[in-house]
């Protein structure tokens, strides 16, 4: 049995840490938008529980589970044959590092799916632990982002090693699972960092875009605006953002936004490996 049908989802690169962006979003505004999101995505996840359910009937006996998307290397969006209508992936990089967990409860909040991409670096006390349990808890799908978010071309094969393996260790302590998940620092992956993931089942993603990790984006206004008006936005659009307090406070508009313009959010459950 599948720990969340409905959530899960996706993430991104190291920036800048400091600079926390102040924006002065108006606390009840914000929960009547967060509450008009949530009862959007319910709809759109209830049609495509209905979906979902007729696959099933069709496929029974056929398929033990039905793997619905997949990556697509040459432009890193996420594309499925089978589902309608327009479609993104949210993924959260360089976490569980103080926001991750209230993003994780804003997405839970309007049931949508997202991928964690964690460091080994922030599971090594009880404060990032306990971050990465409550996530997982909420069923969101973990990625591998190395421990310490070391660019791999820089690296030898051993210490390449070491960096993803610690993590996968320290992931599975913590969950009990191994991330399903990999994403190198600033997308730099190595011949090394391929076979690794390869040969441990994971399922290897960059991005499509991303953009709170530039200066000028890093206010919940000017993230929300690019993240939704972007002209890199396409179904299967692979979305990067980090565990950025902007970030966590642009969220609710980006998912309402989303839901405005008629987007749904991919489920990595159903992302199939290579
Ligand atoms: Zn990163």
């Amino acid at each position: 049995m599948k720990k969340m049908l409905i959530l899960s989802s996706l993430a991104a690169l190291l920036a800048g840490c400091s600079n926390a962006g102040e924006d002065n979003a108006d606390a009840e505004q914000k929960e009547k938008a967060g509450t008009a999101a949530q009862e959007e995505n319910q709809d759109q996840n209830e049609k495509k529980e209905e979906q979902k359910e007729q696959k099933d009937q069709k496929a029974a006996g056929s398929k033990e589970e039905e793997v619905t998307y997949k990556v697509n290397e040459a432009n890193w969006t996420i594309q499925s044959e089978e589902s309608e209508g327009d479609e993104v992936l949210l993924t959260f990089d360089d976490a569980p590092d103080g926001n991750a967990v209230k993003i994780a409860e804003t997405l839970a909040e309007n049931k949508v799916p997202a991928i964690f991409f964690v460091n080994g670096m922030f599971l090594k006390d009880e404060e990032g632990r306990n971050a990465l349990k409550r996530i997982n808890d909420m069923g969101f799908a973990i990625g591998n982002h190395t421990t310490t978010h070391a660019s791999l071309p820089d690296l030898s094969e051993e210490e390449q090693l070491e960096e993803l393996k610690e993590t996968d260790e320290l992931v599975k302590e913590i969950t009990g699972e191994k991330p399903a998940f990999f994403r190198a620092p600033f997308g730099q992956n190595t011949s090394f960092s391929d076979e690794y993931v390869k040969n441990n089942g994971m399922i290897k993603m960059n991005w499509t875009y991303g953009y709170d990790f530039e200066t000028e984006y890093q206010n919940a206004e000017a993230l929300t605006d690019i993240t939704l008006n972007t002209e890199l936005l396409t179904d299967g659009a692979n979305i990067l953002m980090h565990d950025r307090e902007w970030t966590k406070e642009a969220l609710g508009p980006i998912i309402e936004g989303f839901n405005e313009k008629g987007y749904s959010f991919i489920d990595p459950q159903y992302i199939e490996k290579e």
